[in-house]
């Protein structure tokens, strides 16, 4: 359990911070046992101004495809995950990117990440990306068209 929050900048000062205990239950999935598979889902949290505060996160589920080194959230209980946060927080909660876990220690985004995220996560504002690995945390920021790394601060 770690009870402090991750922060990752990136070059204009804008901020992803994850709360400690979205951390907390993404750290849970590490895949450090070799039969684990990848996993994944949503980050919800809030916008302010160019700053990205994760508070939760959905979690694998039923209808999810999981194998060692693929996952594919197709589970119905993440979007439902994201409608009943903004409606418990009266809009505040809402949709700010994808996490998965990656079997490796550092993990980076594979070119098929690069791809699923370019054609999937269209949106008008800036989203968090986020790969789980063994040892670190990859976290990463898509604006238009664009996918860049952050940095841990
Ligand atoms: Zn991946």
């Amino acid at each position: 359990m770690i009870n402090t929050e991750l922060t990752f900048k990136d070059d204009s000062g804008g901020l992803l911070v994850i709360m400690p205990s979205a951390v907390n239950r993404l750290l849970d999935y590490r895949q450090i046992d070799s039969s684990s598979t990848e996993a994944a889902g949503v980050l919800i949290g809030e916008r302010r101004g160019v700053h990205l505060v994760i508070h939760e996160i959905s979690e694998p589920g039923k209808g999810d495809i999981r194998s060692r080194c693929f996952v594919d959230r197709r589970g119905e209980h993440h979007q439902a995950a994201i409608d009943e946060a903004f409606v418990r927080s009266s809009g505040k909660l809402q949709y700010l990117g994808e996490w998965h876990t990656h079997p490796e220690d550092r993990p980076s985004p594979s070119p098929k990440d690069l791809g699923t995220w370019r054609r999937h996560l269209v949106a008008q504002e800036q989203m968090a990306l986020v790969i789980i690995g063994c040892c670190q945390i990859w976290a990463g920021k898509k604006i238009g068209n664009d996918i860049f790394p952050l940095l841990k601060i």
